[in-house]
């Protein structure tokens, strides 16, 4: 027996994207899936409609995090929100997470960075580290947050470009935020991600 509102693919077609079926994905299943998301409390209200752009640039940015949302999951890119402390890159990242979760019914999860390298460190075998990284590895969507807020370690760099190539090569999308510009800082970029700037206007056009 189809559904008759979407034909038995779980999908409704809107002008601008996709989104989950209303009759085939439960409000219950959407619940359990933003329980399960990782997203932390003091987020948990984060969404478009209470993020208050300062500046044209964060304008700009909020327009194309919706812009991303609602035609995920027909992206080919992931989104780096780049800016300093207090610009709401992390509110804009957990706007898309939740609307995702909501709106199209998929497997997201946040993950801070620096908690993701503990996780991976804390773990006594190399086996649970393989299992530890393959889980955030495989979300359907996930955001890193706060890439870099400290010096990563070697270490933890190499484990955060094997993060951004498995996802790459997997054709899942990431968002990542972060204070620093890959670009100019660390001399490497990331043609996989449309980056999306959120700092003050006269620096670093
Ligand atoms: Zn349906």
């Amino acid at each position: 027996m189809f559904c008759k509102r979407c034909g038995g693919t779980g999908w409704i077609y809107l002008e601008n994207g996709v989104e989950r079926c209303p009759e085939c994905f439960s409000s219950v299943a959407r619940k359990e899936l933003l329980r399960f998301s990782g997203i932390p409390k003091r987020f948990l209200e984060c969404k478009f409609s209470n993020y208050y752009p300062q500046t044209p640039r964060q304008l700009r940015a909020k327009t194309e995090c919706l812009r991303f949302f609602l035609r995920y999951p027909v992206v080919d890119k992931g989104l780096l929100l780049f800016g300093p402390p207090g610009t709401g890159k992390t509110h804009l990242a957990v706007a898309i997470l939740k609307n995702i979760i909501v709106h199209k019914g998929l497997r997201g999860t946040f993950k801070e960075f620096r908690s993701f390298l503990i996780d991976l460190k804390g773990m006594l075998s190399y086996e649970s580290e393989v299992d530890v990284f393959k889980t955030i590895a495989n979300a359907d969507f996930l955001v890193i947050d706060d890439v870099g807020s400290e010096r990563e370690t070697d270490w933890g760099r190499e484990k955060f470009v094997n993060l951004i190539m498995h996802r790459y090569n997997q054709k899942l999308p990431t968002v990542i935020t972060t204070g620093l510009s890959f670009y100019a800082e660390e001399g490497v970029s990331f043609p996989e991600f449309s980056e999306s700037k959120l700092n003050q206007e006269s620096t670093n056009v």
